[in-house]
């Protein structure tokens, strides 16, 4: 869509703050808050915050247990939840969608109990230099115990994944390859299905991080040709507590369970114990449910505005700080500069000034990004640098935002003396 070319961002992102209570909050600065740090958490809006608490006021009972009316209600909301989050990711069935605490959770389960069963000494996974802590260290720990090997494809200067490395790695026949869809440090958008199809050929199966492509941007898994799929309902306007693993039935069918007690089970002796059919063989105990009706909120939210919509809108705004920060003396961007490969999040170095002075000097104009290493030290690593200042952008952000953003970087390097 060629909307960064028509000069006006597709959404109105003023009108859409209305949608956003947090907004009414006053800042210490005295101007409104310029929320740019959305790939950390995102903001909720009323409908996701009216179906919680619907949710807890007249819906709520435990799942899967009860035969009375208010529990068969909570029971129906929270299957519909998944069939809401299958539909949005474009699975094929929503027994493939397995509820959990986060992303992180869900890859923690795809590591142990898959990796648990399939690896051992001698086989390879692999994992890149890119990604977050959650798609390292479980695969770190899923190696250690077994005694496969792990690798990590390398990454380019300029942010994206080395398909050369990745070739090579690949031919060395590692049985799955582990990759962010969007590097939360870098912004970096990976061309999944064509590093799919890769995998595919060498025999690897593709667990796919999507916590910061699915709230970003249309994902449909089936098209991908992932195998697993990890994603965070707090990233995309949901409440926290609820995330979601998808993985291809066969493979969850075949797959241990990674916590168990009660709901995943159909029968326990004093000798052993009979598992449930999937999703429910991996949601043992009681779930998210609450959360999981505020996660079907913020998908018919997010549905309205279109994934393409909101893609579109953060393209936009994305092209323009990068035109304002690249020219900026003193600014060093990270990750790719064309927009087709780079989401709403821009990583930057301010020289001469930590990245937490500028988060903090940003935050006293009211403006929240993040700094730090954002759950990739090797990134940072791979950089060099200590650390990075982050603005993230989603459907309540608009120019108002990027030019402040683009201003309090201006006046952080004034009062360093460093402009
Ligand atoms: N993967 C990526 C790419 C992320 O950005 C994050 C969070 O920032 C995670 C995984 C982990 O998400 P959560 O903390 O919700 O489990």
């Amino acid at each position: 869509m060629a909307v960064g070319q028509v000069g006006a961002p597709l959404l109105d992102g003023a009108a859409l703050r209305a949608d956003f209570p947090v907004f009414e909050r006053p800042t210490a600065s005295g101007r409104p808050l310029a929320y740019l740090d959305s790939a950390a958490s995102s903001q909720k809006p009323r409908a996701v915050i009216e179906a919680l608490a619907d949710a807890y006021g007249h819906h709520y009972a435990n799942v899967h247990r009860g035969i009375y009316e208010l529990s068969v209600d909570a029971d129906s909301r929270y299957e519909a939840a998944r069939t809401a989050v299958a539909r949005f990711i474009g699975a094929s069935s929503p027994r493939e969608v397995v509820f959990v605490r986060n992303a992180t959770e869900a890859l923690n389960l795809v590591a142990a109990s898959w990796g648990g069963a399939n690896l051992g000494p001698g086989d390879l996974v692999l994992s890149t230099e890119m990604e977050h802590h959650a798609n390292l260290v479980p695969w770190q720990q899923v190696a250690r115990g077994t005694g496969a090997g792990l690798e990590y494809v390398a990454i380019t200067d300029d942010g994206r994944l080395d398909l050369h490395d990745l070739r090579a790695r690949l031919a060395r026949g590692p049985k799955l390859l582990a990759l962010a869809h969007v590097s939360n440090s870098l912004g970096t958008i990976n061309p999944v299905a064509e590093i799919t199809r890769m995998a595919h050929e060498a025999g690897a199966l593709v667990v796919l991080d999507a916590a910061q492509s699915v709230p970003h941007m249309p994902v449909d898994v089936t098209a991908l040709g992932v195998d697993f799929a990890a994603l965070s309902g707090h990233k995309m306007l949901g409440p926290s507590g609820i995330g979601a693993l998808w993985g291809r039935r066969e493979l969850l069918d075949a797959m241990p369970p990674f916590l168990t007690g009660g709901s995943m089970i159909t029968r326990v002796t004093l000798e052993g114990a009979e598992w449930n059919e999937v999703p429910w063989k991996f949601e043992a105990g009681t779930p998210a449910i609450a959360e999981a009706m505020g996660l079907a909120a913020a998908i018919d939210y997010l549905q309205s505005i279109g994934m393409d919509r909101v893609r579109a809108h953060e393209r936009f705004l994305f092209e323009r700080a990068w035109a304002s920060l690249e020219d900026m003396p003193g600014v060093r961007l990270l990750g790719p500069a064309s927009p087709d490969e780079h989401a709403g999040v821009i990583g930057f170095v301010v020289d001469g000034i930590h990245p937490h002075d500028v988060a903090t000097i940003l935050d006293s104009e009211g403006i929240a990004v993040r700094a730090g290493h954002h759950c990739a030290q090797p990134v940072m690593l791979r950089y060099d640098l200590p650390a990075t200042t982050r603005a993230s952008f989603y459907v309540y952000n608009d120019l108002d935002d990027v030019e402040r953003l683009v201003d309090g970087i201006r006046t952080t390097q004034q009062v360093f003396g460093t402009a």
